[in-house]
């Protein structure tokens, strides 16, 4: 099902990458090589963006009713092959089917949520002061988008960015993501499938380094939309500043969750462990902070651990969390946790990664429960990615949402208490973008915007209507009326 070999795909063909070149990718639940994937240079991507160019103007010209109406072909062949696609991210990912679908049918909500919009895609009437003076603003394409993307959930983070980006008339270059080629492989045939004209969409697959740093830099790419790390959304940001690029950044998260004194202790901890340890902890949105009222600490620490003890990982259904995707980042939190042992946290739970015969071959992290970290210290303000949580003391609410917010991020934001006047106060105090009270921390849907405060992006909200000023100019028209000829 996975292909040996994984290619690019540039102006309705696979194509390789210049010279032959591959990296190989490996498989997150064994850690066996799984296939070689393009390796593309500067060059590959300047082909791409050319393709994108050239197909670029037909479809702008084409009304957006009919855009939409193409988009919502693709999003069609995604449910007719939605068994494949989730097969495809699951056997990349190392995450369980039953996720994997899950996320593919939120992708599918979200294209066919955009392809609605091509029916919408509406400007506002002005009041001019002039007499006889009438005016509106409509949404003009950027023109060719670059759409670079993370591993943690492919299909989401592809529809995410094509379909706004596609609806408002741009054509497009998706870099996937080093770890999940044969998602944006499998896109790329159901684009083919539904008959979306070639070029409107190409999909280079590479280092990022490499070809996501040429996509970035060129200046045929007048909108770039990224979803990844802070470190690199900064570089990204700068290169995009020089030349004057719109740029859309969804980035890191150190997310925290607050339990109250008055708190569903029970909620609260089914809520943390899903916010912590779903997905593996790689989510953007995680609850990687659990800050909880002095009072209750240790009844939920105690539920907490019990419920962590409980928890299978694994790749299947009946798993609650699979590997990380690679064995970079497993080594890299490993060692992090190291650090902050050094430093005086306590790690009740977890700690390293799994050798037992079982998981020992893939790259398998223990869901971690560490304790008695200062906020300032390394371990809870660096985003690690990872199946690791950390149990925060606080006396009352202001401390409680003095801890919340301090870290440079602001992604997302729970809050877990009885009294709606302290969740309301949390929702607007708190530094997030999303707020979530008695729930997780996570959990976007189609028609709504995303996005985070700080150091968590750039301002910009994807998806929902909001996408849409990402991908278009606004231009407002004036027409003056002769009166006098009525
Ligand atoms: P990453 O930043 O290392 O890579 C993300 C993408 O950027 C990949 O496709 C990579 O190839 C590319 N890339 C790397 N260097 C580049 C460069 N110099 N120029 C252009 N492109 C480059 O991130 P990751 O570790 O793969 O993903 C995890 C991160 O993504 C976490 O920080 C997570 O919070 C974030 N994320 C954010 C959201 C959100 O919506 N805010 C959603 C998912 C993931």
């Amino acid at each position: 099902m996975i292909p040996d070999y994984i290619p690019n795909w540039i102006g309705g063909e696979e194509r390789p990458a210049e010279g032959g070149r591959t990296l190989d990718k490996f498989d997150p639940a064994t850690g066996s090589r799984l296939c070689a994937v393009a390796d593309s240079s500067a060059r590959d991507v300047q082909e791409a963006i050319a393709a994108a160019r050239s197909a670029q103007p037909a479809w702008a010209a084409l009304p957006a009713p009919d855009r939409g109406a193409a988009l919502l072909e693709l999003a069609l062949a995604m449910r007719r092959h939605r068994l494949d696609i989730a097969a495809m991210v699951a056997r990349e990912t190392g995450k369980s089917p039953k996720d994997a679908l899950g996320e593919t049918d939120g992708a599918i909500s979200l294209g066919l949520f955009f392809s609605g919009e091509g029916q919408r895609l509406y400007g506002r009437t002005l009041q001019s002061g002039v007499p006889h003076k009438y005016g509106g603003t409509i949404r003009q394409p950027v023109g060719v988008a670059g759409l670079i993307v993370a591993a943690n959930t492919p299909i989401a983070n592809i529809a995410w960015k094509v379909f706004p980006a596609l609806v408002c008339g741009n054509a497009a270059i998706l870099k996937m993501a080093e770890d999940t080629p044969g998602t944006g492989w499998i896109f790329g045939r159901m684009a083919r499938e539904s008959g979306l004209p070639d070029g409107v969409l190409n999909i280079v697959q590479g280092v990022g380094a490499v070809s996501g740093a040429a996509l970035v830099e060129s200046p045929d790419v007048g909108v770039v939309s990224f979803t990844g790390s802070t470190a690199v959304g900064r570089r990204i940001a700068e290169v995009c500043g020089r030349r004057l690029a719109r740029v859309s950044l969804e980035l890191g998260g150190k997310n925290p969750l607050v339990v109250c004194d008055d708190a569903d202790l029970d909620r609260a901890v089914h809520w943390s462990v899903l916010s912590a340890f779903s997905n593996a902890g790689q989510r953007c949105a995680s609850a990687s902070r659990i800050i909880v009222f002095a009072p209750v600490y240790e009844a939920f620490r105690e539920r907490l651990l019990a419920a962590t003890d409980r928890l299978s990982v694994g790749p299947t259904d009946a798993d609650d969390l699979g590997p990380v995707i690679n064995r970079r980042q497993l080594e890299a939190m490993c060692a992090a946790l190291d650090r902050a042992r050094d430093q005086g946290a306590r790690i009740p739970r977890g700690g390293s990664r799994l050798d037992d015969p079982a998981h020992a071959a893939g790259f398998y992290m223990a869901p971690t429960v560490y304790e008695n970290a200062a906020m300032d210290a390394e371990i809870s303000q660096k985003e690690l990615f990872g199946p690791i949580v950390g149990l925060y003391p606080a006396r009352d609410f202001d401390e409680a949402l003095a801890l919340a917010n301090a870290t440079p991020y602001g992604l997302t934001a729970a809050i877990h208490s009885a009294s709606v006047h302290r969740c309301a106060l949390f929702a607007q105090r708190v530094r997030a973008g999303v707020v979530n009270a008695n729930a997780g921390t996570y959990g976007s849907e189609p028609h709504c915007p995303f996005g985070g405060f700080g150091q968590s992006g750039n301002g910009s909200r994807e998806p929902g209507t909001e996408a849409l000023d990402v991908y278009s100019e606004l231009k407002a028209v004036y027409t003056i009326v002769d009166a006098a000829k009525v």
